[in-house]
């Protein structure tokens, strides 16, 4: 039981893990994405359908909040350019990243780079956050003490036997050592996990041991108060017109809600489900009836195209929307200024 906003007890329910996917190109980042997500992607990529920053939901054993059956939430960044186009509030929707090496690669310097960018912007955010949240008691409590990473080593299908498996895995080890991340094996706690993407072996055990590390962050959200999150993606999509793909972090959305999502505002007409996660038809991209924390959803009703990375929250009318959206509009513009006047 925990201290909720406006001084209410409350004891906010657990909410499934965001889980972040980064590695160099080549170590098969996609190829375990679409393993994990069950579709074409990576074949679809390849033929140049355009990269878009997304985001799937694995759905837990018995899914709805009961202890041990949450999901996993898997966001697709593609990289460097995704980490500034979020630059706002992207790294706070991250709870576990899982960091893809290649078993016959290894690790790559530059692998480290972005993860060091990441854990610099995170804990930039939070500092924010913190001051924006009035500190202790307040909604921080819902995010990790820190980003919890683990290492995923796929591949090792390429690697001939049990000795060769060790040796890799070793090696990648003592490389992250080197740069002060400790495994279990080197009596640390981050988890490497040797995976095939192309036979799936490990795959069960990557996502057990997701859900366990989820567990212990012990991550949990508000699922009753006004929705907020953090918009992943926006543009036009034939057949629906404007569309944004939210992250939600906090409490709910519904049809009907009033947003604000950055700059722009609306009121949402429909909510879909992100369009890889798995729905009941196989395909995803149902309409949900209502957005709850780490859910992954597409958004209808946008006025005008809001900026990726930018927060969303639901407010109570549509002036205090328009308000908002201006206020926030001038923020922007005096920043942009200042920046070309220094
Ligand atoms: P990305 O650039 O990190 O997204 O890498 P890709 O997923 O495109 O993979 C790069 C190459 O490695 C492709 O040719 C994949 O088929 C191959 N690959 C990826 N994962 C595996 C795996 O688990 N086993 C094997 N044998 N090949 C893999």
């Amino acid at each position: 039981v925990r201290e909720g906003r406006g001084g209410r007890r409350v004891e906010w329910p657990l909410r499934p893990p965001v889980v972040c996917v980064m590695g160099h190109v080549d170590h098969g980042k996609t190829t375990l994405l679409d393993a994990l997500r069950q579709s074409e992607v990576a074949a679809a990529e390849a033929g140049g359908i355009t990269q878009r920053l997304g985001a799937f939901h694995i759905p837990g054993v018995g899914e709805g909040g009961e202890e041990g059956g949450l999901g996993i939430t898997v966001l697709d960044t593609p990289g460097h350019a995704a980490f500034k186009a979020m630059r706002m509030h992207g790294a706070l929707a991250t709870d576990i990243v899982l960091l893809v090496v290649s078993a016959t690669d290894g690790l790559q310097e530059q692998t480290l780079e972005v993860l060091r960018m990441l854990e610099e912007q995170w804990a930039e955010e939070e500092e924010d956050f913190r001051m924006q949240r009035g500190g202790e008691g307040g909604k921080m409590e819902v995010f990790s003490p820190s980003l919890s990473l683990m290492v995923a080593v796929t591949k090792v299908d390429k690697l001939h036997g049990e000795e060769e498996m060790q040796a890799a895995l070793s090696k990648i080890e003592h490389a992250l050592a080197a740069h002060g991340i400790m495994s279990e094996a080197l009596g640390g706690d981050v988890q490497v996990v040797p995976v095939s993407a192309v036979t799936g072996a490990g795959l069960p055990d990557l996502l057990d041991r997701v859900r366990l590390q989820a567990e212990m962050l012990e991550l949990r959200a508000d699922r009753e108060g006004p929705g907020e999150g953090v918009i992943l993606d926006a543009g036009m999509e034939r057949g629906f017109g404007m569309v944004m793909s939210v992250l939600m972090r906090w409490g709910s959305l519904v049809q009907g809600d009033v947003v604000v999502a950055g700059e722009q505002w609306g009121r949402v007409k429909k909510i879909l489900g992100a369009r890889n996660s798995p729905g009941k038809d196989g395909e995803g991209g149902g309409a949900v009836d209502r957005a709850l924390p780490s859910m992954p959803v597409r958004v209808l009703g946008l006025r005008d195209l809001p900026t990726p990375g930018q927060e969303v929250i639901v407010v109570k009318s549509e002036e205090r929307a328009e308000a908002v959206a201006k206020a926030r509009r001038e923020a922007a513009e005096r920043r942009r200024y200042q920046e070309t006047a220094a």
